[in-house]
């Protein structure tokens, strides 16, 4: 229910759309596809999930002998599901784990480390929060206020000092404390490619040598209300870092929650989570096949 009403926006824009154009036609012809793929693209699927998802819808309805619109609606249901691939994995939550978080400002990467920690301590895990991106001014004061909330042990240094030494501190602690997950919280400046492909291979190398039996994650947390933007900077991440998987936020407040599906069947990168709300609770797991539906049905 809270994935339903967490997704209002982008069903809205998505669903109408559907309706009139599984009632609007009589048969499948150019037009159907092309008001289809239309609708596709304004629902921020990107043009390359959209141009192959009707490529499979075409085929589907070729081989099944498929004669009226209406039937289309669960061949693209089913093709969506396709593409979107399998389950997405878990393991760093029942591993000893480091997790780095990767996003540029404002896209709620901070929030979102909050969530993500409170989640794993309502598990019992027990959780070091690092931050290390130590660049943009006070991100270590709110990063503590989530630790706080969290109930999250937090290793800082001072605004400005370097991020490696930050790094290298947590990962003592966690190891001295037993942490089970040690989210690392890193900076994500996009305007300087190797500056940041620099800093975040300092970063894992430190990581390597220093806790090398940890199970790794890398994650891109973006804002969803970004629509295209966030699938390039996705591609522009996965570029820099192996990118293990995406948070997309502020799903609640935007039109935009197909871009999940773009990213995901475009960079073959699953998404993990998706934000719907400011608070501690509000990050909840992706499931592809629940989202398809609460979208498509
Ligand atoms: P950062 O600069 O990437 O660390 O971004 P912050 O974590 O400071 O978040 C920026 C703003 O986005 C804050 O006002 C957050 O409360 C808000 N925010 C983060 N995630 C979500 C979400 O899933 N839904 C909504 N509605 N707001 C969010």
């Amino acid at each position: 229910k809270r994935l339903v009403s967490g997704l209002t926006k982008t069903r809205n824009n998505i669903v109408a759309g559907m309706e009139s154009i599984f009632s609007g036609f009589s048969q499948i012809d150019e037009e159907f596809y092309e008001e289809l793929e239309e609708l596709l693209i304004m629902g921020d699927l990107g043009v390359t999930a959209t141009y192959d998802l009707l490529e499979d819808l075409k085929k589907k309805v070729k081989e099944r002998h498929i004669k009226e619109p209406a039937q289309c609606r669960e061949l693209l249901i089913e093709s969506l599901k396709e593409q979107m691939g399998g389950e997405a994995d878990y393991a760093f939550e029942s591993r000893r784990s480091v997790v780095l978080v990767i996003g540029v400002n404002g896209v709620g990467k901070t929030t979102t480390i909050g969530k993500l920690a409170g989640q794993l301590r309502r598990q019992n895990k027990k959780v070091v929060l690092a931050a290390a991106d130590t660049f943009r001014a006070a991100a270590g004061e709110q990063l503590s206020e989530w630790a706080r909330r969290a109930d999250a042990e937090l290793i800082a240094g001072q605004d400005g000092s370097d991020p490696a030494a930050v790094i290298y501190d947590a990962v003592a602690a966690a190891k001295s404390r037993k942490a089970d997950v040690l989210i690392c919280d890193t900076a994500g400046r996009l305007h300087n490619k190797k500056n940041l492909m620099e800093e975040l291979r300092k970063i894992n190398r430190i990581i390597d040598r220093e806790y090398p039996d940890a199970f790794r994650e890398t994650l891109v947390v973006l804002d969803a209300a970004t629509g295209q933007n966030a699938l390039q900077q996705a591609k522009e991440f996965s570029e820099v870092a192996d990118v293990t998987g995406i948070i997309l936020t502020k799903m609640d407040g935007t039109a935009k929650g197909g871009i999940a599906i773009a990213i995901q069947s475009e960079l073959g990168i699953p998404v993990k989570y998706i934000g719907v709300g400011e608070s501690i609770e509000d990050l909840q797991k992706f499931d592809a096949d629940l989202f398809i539906k609460a979208l498509f049905d």
